[in-house]
């Protein structure tokens, strides 16, 4: 089995976008909302920060108080969209349940939209067209199978989750009529009858549900390649933190069978950073 190793692939990206931006003669800027104090949200923005400044992207962090008014939080968003320093904006999701994700991020100008949850960016992916803004972690999976030399035209490429930010624009993003694409997709979700049947069939398996080790080595087909979304925090008394992050995959049930396979943590975790810190760049022409 071959590890697909996102830091590798995202390290090469990085260090290629940080060259970019360091021609420049203006600095991209991207603004980060966070709402309340979620551990992962902290920790995710810690990592989008980290790696910005690495790169030479200027970030700035705005933190709401969970009971935030929707009212607020949107007219923070205008602001943005009308100030010209800043070139993109990322409200970092899961939002309370009092806020509506949908009007938040649809508040979000699309020239911005650098998370590509905006209606007019997810129609754009829909009608194929370019211009649009992609959601990261899909044009993370896209690129690792690329980089990794992964032939995915016309095959068959089962996804395990069918949400807006990672199911679904991963089946759009993979089956678009062009080079390197055209991969025939089939979406799984909870009610999906026969789940293994499907699974078995795949040349790729994409699992992005959030259930901790849920694909195991009997479910796929012997070569098949695993591209493990999952992030999952498991309690683990040996760890400082008293969790140990874990994948949507049995890694080491699912290593005997599989031919390339991606690990958790080093997989798309990165890469979806990575993208993040190109469609940033990308919003930056825009925006100029
Ligand atoms: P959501 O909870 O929004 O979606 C999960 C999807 O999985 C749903 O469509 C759900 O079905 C489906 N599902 C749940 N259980 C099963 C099952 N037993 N069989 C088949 N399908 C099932 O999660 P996200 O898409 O936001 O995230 C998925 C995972 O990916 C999480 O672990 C998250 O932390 C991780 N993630 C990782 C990123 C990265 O950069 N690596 C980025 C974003 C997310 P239904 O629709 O019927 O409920």
């Amino acid at each position: 089995m071959e590890l697909i190793d996102g830091n590798l692939v995202s390290r090469k990206i990085l260090s290629e976008l940080a060259e970019e931006v360091a021609r420049l003669s203006g600095i991209p800027k991207v603004v980060f909302i966070r709402v309340g104090n979620h551990p992962a949200s902290i920790s995710y923005l810690n990592k989008k920060q980290k790696v910005a400044s690495e790169v030479g992207i200027r970030s700035e962090l705005l933190a709401f108080s969970e009971d935030v008014e929707e009212q607020a939080l949107l007219a923070q968003i205008d602001l943005l969209n009308a100030e010209k320093s800043v070139h993109g904006i990322l409200v970092q999701a899961p939002l309370p349940s009092h806020l509506s994700e949908q009007t938040v991020f649809n508040r979000v100008s699309p020239l911005k939209d650098v998370d590509g949850f905006n209606v007019i960016n997810i129609g754009k992916l829909f009608q194929e067209d370019s211009a649009g803004f992609v959601p990261c972690t899909p044009l993370g999976i896209a690129e690792l199978l690329e980089q990794s030399e992964v032939n995915i035209e016309g095959k068959h490429i089962v996804i395990l989750g069918r949400s807006l930010i990672v199911g679904k624009p991963t089946a759009l993003l993979l089956m678009q009529r062009a080079k390197k694409r055209n991969a025939t997709v089939t979406i799984c979700h909870s009610k999906t009858e026969n789940l293994f049947e499907l699974t078995r069939m795949a040349d790729v398996v994409v699992a992005a549900m959030g259930k901790p080790l849920f694909l195991k080595g009997n479910m796929i087909k012997k070569g098949a390649v695993v591209i493990d979304v999952g992030i999952n925090r498991v309690p683990d008394a040996s760890k400082s933190t008293g969790y140990k992050l874990v994948g949507d995959v049995d890694f080491n049930d699912v290593t005997p069978i599989a031919s390339k396979m991606t690990p958790v943590p080093g997989g798309v975790g990165p890469m979806t950073v990575t993208m993040l810190m190109r469609n940033t760049l990308r919003a930056y022409y825009l925006n100029n």
